[in-house]
This record gives C-alpha cells, structure tokens and sequence, in this order.
C-alpha cells in the first residue's frame, strides 16, 4: 500500500464507499459525476475517470494535490476530467473538505427547466444544513470556463444547480456528509415537484425563517456560504 494510502485509509474508504452509494442512489449513469475529499490543505481524495461510481474500490481513488499534481494512482487509473472545478470550489473555500457532482433526474429536470425554486425556504431541514441552491451558468463539462463559473457564487452558497448540467453538493465535513447533503436536496426536490403537480408549493413564512435563523444562531450552527460572509438566513432567502 502506498503510504498516502495508510495515512488517509479512513477517508480513502469513505470515498470509495459513496461512489457506490451515489450510483446506488440513481444519480449518475455509465461513468458520469465525480466526488471529491480534501484531508489536508495540500491533499485531495478524488474519483479516477472512467470507472463507472459503482466499481470504485479502496486502490482506485486518485490522490492529488491542490495544483492537480498526481501523488498517487493505481496503474491505468487518471483523476477525474473534472478536477479543475473540484480544486477550484477548495481553492477559494478553505472550509469546504466533502464535494459530490452527479445528475440526480429531479435536480437535473430543475437544472433544465432554470428554475429557481431551490433558492427558496421549502423545508426547515434544507435550509438549515445546506442553504440555497444557486444555479451556476452552463458551460462546457471538463473546460476551465466551468471551473470559474461558480467563482462568484462560492462565498454564499454550499450547493449548486448547474444550468443543463446537473448539481454540486458540499459539505466542511467530508464526503459522506456531502452526499447526505446531496440526497437531502434531491428528496425536497422531488417534494417541492408533487407540490407544484398538487397545485403550488407554499414557502415558509418570513418570520419563521428568522426563527430559525436564531435557533441556529444559539445552537451556534454555522450559516451557508463562505466563514463571515452570510450573516443569517434571512438576506440569503428573502433579498
Ligand atoms: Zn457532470
């Protein structure tokens, strides 16, 4: 075993264990999506290209460096295309460790239809763990231009719509919890469409929203978005 693999064998596992969740989940298909799991500030678990999420075991996880310098793959094994947007998302949010990128149908049909109704207060336990879901501009899978188009999103927000594309989940504690996250969003997701196929989808008052915003507040929870740069619920949902 390599000796990056003895030092982070519990994360590495981790990984290894929620590709496979993701494809059980449905979320991706053949070898799309692509997660993600930052252990230190210069080492970074990543997924390997071509391999369907179902198939990836412990020696398939490709660990890379903030620059994208490999520093360790199994034979024949490459990190995923996509790693500049997973390095780019670390790079400019220190706090974030856990990043899941797949194309959950019910979010995707969101991505599609450009809607924003995932930046709205559904749901107390949406908006308390992950905050709203901001939609980023199309650009071409695997480009650089995908890598900057969340740079101005970032600081406010935890999780991404990505326009005819698909969804970004991430969470400051690890991968498992990012994809938690993941499946908590594509379950309201799925709510607020029987919602709207039942006749509308009410929001959660404005004042209660402010409650919540204080609970978390005296439960000390951190708020969606970069550290110091959201100051409560409020002017997330309500601007
Ligand atoms: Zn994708």
């Amino acid at each position: 075993m390599h000796q990056l693999q003895k030092q982070y064998q519990d994360q590495i596992v981790e990984l290894a264990e929620s590709s496979v969740r993701l494809a059980e989940l449905g979320y991706v298909t053949s070898h799309g999506g692509n997660l993600s799991y930052r252990v230190a500030e210069d080492v970074v678990l990543i997924t390997p290209t071509k391999v369907a999420k179902r198939k990836v075991t412990f020696d398939d996880v490709c660990i890379i460096d903030m620059s994208g310098q490999v520093l360790y793959t199994k034979e024949g094994r490459k990190p995923t295309g996509e790693t500049p947007f997973h390095l780019r998302i670390f790079q400019l949010r220190p706090d974030l460790t856990g990043l899941v990128h797949a194309h959950p149908p019910v979010m995707t049909g969101f991505a599609i239809a450009n809607t924003d109704l995932l930046t709205k207060a559904f749901l107390p336990e949406p908006i308390i763990e992950v905050g709203p879901m901001v939609t980023v501009e199309y650009a071409e899978p695997l480009s650089d231009e995908l890598a900057q188009a969340f740079d101005d999103k970032l600081p406010y927000a935890n999780a991404f719509l990505m326009k005819n594309h698909g969804a970004i989940v991430t969470s400051p504690d690890g991968v498992e919890r990012a994809l938690e996250f993941f499946e908590m969003m594509e379950a309201a997701a799925k709510s607020i469409l029987v919602a709207k196929l039942l006749g509308g989808a009410e929001e959660i008052a404005k004042d209660d929203v402010g409650n919540l915003e204080r609970t978390m507040k005296t439960r000390g929870l951190p708020m969606p978005g970069a550290p110091g740069k959201v100051n409560g619920l409020l002017e997330l949902f309500f601007k």
